[in-house]
């Protein structure tokens, strides 16, 4: 019953990390993930979003995130190209399942072809704070949202756990990044971002924010983690909020279930409405997937999950791609 309740939605996660793997290690261009990855202290990290997982999870939609550790003295624009390159050779590889799509007509001429859509997605505005003007090449390669911040303070904006919690907001040129994103229409994303420079690029922003791949401070004190007034904030500017899948993300314990992440999604769809709430796993960063998922392929069995939660078809619907979809649409994209 659930299974074919799963099977009958579109299906998006909009924070997957892949692209660790073949971006960052030009693992898994040639088919297959190799064994050793799949078992040892790396599994979490590769694996769980292959293009066959989609295919048996029911899944249609996926950005993919690219990342790159901050390290001063690199080219993170000669790292974002390679990254780019080996997408492109990822989705060559993968022609049959995968494809590299750009807007909402693009992503519905993929889905009419039986394809699943990739869209792409930048985390830590250190990849583009010395030359904010990449976000342009990047935008022409589809680029749907930039996730400013991440674990450290960067040029641009404070984040939420930096060590020493200095906290602050937007710099000038993080000001001029968010322009220059309102003008691309690429959407910020604040997880990640210090409570103030939430603030502060929610009131800037033309466009609506968006929390790609969080949790509910409610379950986990954090900063990192968001409040009630955010998500009203959010849901009043049109954007939304996506859970993240990992325990420590639903409960701030290492191990739970999928029961606990249909409880925070009822909760977030009372607190904003349903059309507000979305899913991004953060599957393949190296955090462990809620029981029993083991990876996207598992998906059905979040579905049944909101469904014993007595979320109905029609929320359900919104949280795995309704949300997302009409954001996309909202700005243009
Ligand atoms: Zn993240």
């Amino acid at each position: 019953m659930s299974a074919s309740l799963h099977h009958s939605l579109r299906v998006a996660d909009l924070h997957t990390h892949p692209m660790l793997g073949v971006g960052y290690l030009g693992l898994g261009l040639r088919g297959g993930w190799p064994r050793w990855a799949l078992r040892g202290p790396l599994r979490n990290l590769l694996g769980l979003v292959t293009p066959e997982q989609a295919r048996r999870g029911g899944v249609d939609l996926l950005v993919f995130v690219i990342y790159q550790l901050p390290n001063p003295r690199r080219s993170y624009r000669a790292g974002l190209r390679r990254q780019l390159r080996r997408f492109e050779a990822l989705c060559a590889r993968y022609a049959g399942t995968l494809q590299h799509v750009r807007s909402s007509e693009e992503i519905e001429r993929a889905w009419a072809g039986g394809k699943v859509a990739v869209l792409l997605a930048l985390e830590g505005g250190h990849s583009i704070e010395r030359h904010p003007e990449d976000l342009v090449w990047l935008r022409d390669k589809g680029l749907v949202y930039l996730t400013i911040s991440h674990f450290i303070d960067n040029r641009l904006c404070g984040t939420a756990t930096h060590p020493l919690r200095r906290r602050w907001g937007l710099s000038r040129r993080g000001r001029e990044v968010v322009r220059l994103c309102d003008e691309l229409g690429i959407v910020l994303d604040v997880t990640h971002s210090s409570d103030r420079a939430r603030r502060e690029i929610a009131r800037l922003s033309r466009l609506p924010v968006i929390y790609s791949h969080t949790g509910l401070r409610r379950f986990v004190p954090l900063e990192r983690m968001q409040t009630e007034a955010d998500m009203r904030a959010v849901a009043r500017d049109g954007g939304l909020v996506g859970q993240l899948l990992s325990p420590y993300f639903v409960s701030g314990r290492l191990h739970g279930d999928v029961d606990e992440v249909a409880r925070n999604l009822e909760y977030m769809c009372e607190v904003m409405g349903p059309e507000h709430v979305a899913i991004g796993s953060d599957f393949d960063s190296g955090l462990n997937p809620p029981a029993p998922l083991r990876s996207i392929a598992d998906y059905p069995l979040l579905t049944a999950a909101m469904q014993r939660r007595g979320l109905g078809r029609a929320a359900i619907e919104q949280i795995w791609s309704g949300s997302f979809l009409r954001l996309l649409r909202a700005i243009g994209r």
